[in-house]
């Protein structure tokens, strides 16, 4: 008698705890689903990117013989000629053949004697 009873209420809740540990699992599953581990963080950030080719139109443009810091490419490691087309880095005044600057910062932006950073600023505004 006393043993029909005591089945009688454990069997519902022995039913209730299966349920329940089901969804927990589901629950544990769809919440591990959406978060997958690893490095989900972006590793290379925006502002580290080089300049677009629009962004490197506005970088002032000179002769060799104008170069006021040196006449050397630190690109290329070549003589930058009195009539060849340099680029100028605004800020530093370091210049370089226009490919090789073109190059360069395409990839990196800042320049590659000094790593001034180029100011996003200059590309907004209107240089002369
Ligand atoms: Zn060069
Ligand atoms: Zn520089």
């Amino acid at each position: 008698m006393i043993d029909s009873v005591l089945l009688a209420l454990f069997l519902p809740c022995l039913g209730m705890s299966a349920v329940f540990i089901v969804y927990m699992c589901l629950l544990w599953y769809a919440t591990t689903r959406h978060h997958p581990p690893g490095n989900a963080l972006p590793v290379k950030q925006v502002a580290d990117k080089g300049l677009s080719s629009l962004e490197l139109e506005k970088l002032p443009k000179i002769t060799g013989k104008e170069l006021v810091l040196g006449t050397e490419c630190a690109v290329c490691l070549d003589e930058i000629e009195g009539e060849q087309p340099a680029r100028l880095v605004p800020g530093c005044n370091h210049g370089f053949h226009v490919h090789c600057a073109d190059t360069w910062l395409s990839n990196h932006p800042l320049c590659p004697v000094c790593r001034t950073k180029l100011d996003p600023q200059i590309f907004s505004s209107n240089i002369p």
